[in-house]
């Protein structure tokens, strides 16, 4: 990475994007070039089986301002975004879709917001054309219920699509995760943020390269990762079933010793599974208590991020201990 310089890396992720890589390279040179300002283009391959790889080694060889990482096989589309955050040069990263459903003029927008002195300009979808309406409603119910869910303010109808500068990049890079969930982390992170508004696209071509089941691991790695409720929750399901197996317990007493009801065999049935469901829930929640702290420890994430230091060079110098 030595030697090269510039100020915008704009990383592209492709899986089997033969239809739109052409398009897509050409739409954001445009608005790349506009800025002025020197930039790079990363493409990174992640194990594409058709003509992506061949077809994105001819831009790279045309264009000096084009780079190229190609996976030995499908990692996923936020291992590639990792990948290519990894090998940037740019004081400014953005990540963008290659199907151009995240249109690229507004890229200039995101670059205005970073230049007033944001860190972190995320695009927010104000509207989304061209997805079936099972996508459309699952996604909305999805970003809201993690927001609700996660301890960490993740904005809703957010995607990958965004910029970072170097100073969040780096920080990203330290954080070893492996699930990764690559939207929430940037939040995680904190910095200055702000939004952009823009209407998703439809596709330029080809289909989406998120079937259902990879759709299904991505929301889940999203709640996992975020999120330790799932885990304790049971503790309070546990302490509601477990107080209501004594409440009954206490009016079957009651309904024995002052009136002539015969209480029926099943009713103690009822009362003995309650309260031992009760404490089985109790119990499965604070082990999950346990298994948080664990998980917390195996992420490996930093106590904290530093945005700024002031008053420290003595300490680098070696001078002052
Ligand atoms: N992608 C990737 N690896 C994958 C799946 C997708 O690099 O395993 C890329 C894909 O080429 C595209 C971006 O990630 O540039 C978003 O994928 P897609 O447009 O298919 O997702 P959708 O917009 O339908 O959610
Ligand atoms: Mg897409």
């Amino acid at each position: 990475m030595k030697g090269r310089k510039c100020i915008y890396s704009v990383v592209v992720p492709l899986y089997n994007e033969e239809l739109v890589i052409n398009e897509s390279y050409k739409r954001i040179k445009e608005v790349m070039d506009s800025t002025s300002e020197p930039y790079e283009i990363i493409f990174v391959n992640d194990g594409s089986r058709d003509r992506t790889s061949e077809m994105a080694k001819e831009i790279c060889k045309k264009d000096k301002n084009v780079r190229l990482l190609s996976f030995s096989r499908n990692f996923g589309h936020q291992a590639a975004i990792t990948a290519g955050m990894e090998y940037a040069c740019g004081q400014a990263i953005i990540v963008i879709d290659a199907d151009l459903q995240d249109p690229p003029e507004v890229i200039l927008e995101m670059i205005k917001k970073w230049k007033e002195g944001f860190d972190v300009v995320y695009g927010q979808r104000s509207e989304r054309q061209g997805e079936s309406f099972f996508k459309k409603i699952t996604a909305k119910i999805y970003y809201r219920l993690l927001k609700c869910l996660s301890d960490v303010d993740i904005p809703v109808d957010v995607g990958d699509f965004r910029l970072i500068d170097r100073k969040v990049c780096d920080a990203l890079k330290k954080l070893p995760e492996k699930n990764r969930y690559v939207r929430g982390l940037i939040s995680w992170l904190g910095f200055k943020q702000t939004s952009v508004k823009f209407v998703r696209k439809e596709r330029y071509a080809g289909e989406t390269k998120y079937p259902l089941k990879k759709m299904l691991k991505f929301a889940f790695d999203g709640i996992t990762s975020f999120s330790y409720k799932p885990l304790k929750l049971w503790t309070y399901l546990g302490l509601i079933v477990f107080m209501s197996g004594f409440i009954y317990l206490a009016v079957i007493v009651c309904r024995k010793l002052f009136t002539s009801y015969a209480v029926p065999g099943w009713a103690i049935v009822a009362v003995i599974i309650l309260i031992t469901n009760g404490a089985v829930l109790i119990s499965l929640g604070t082990v999950g208590g346990y298994i948080s702290r664990i998980y917390d420890e195996a992420k490996g994430r930093p106590l904290y991020v530093l945005d700024e230091k002031m008053g420290f060079e003595e300490d680098e110098d070696g001078s002052n201990g």
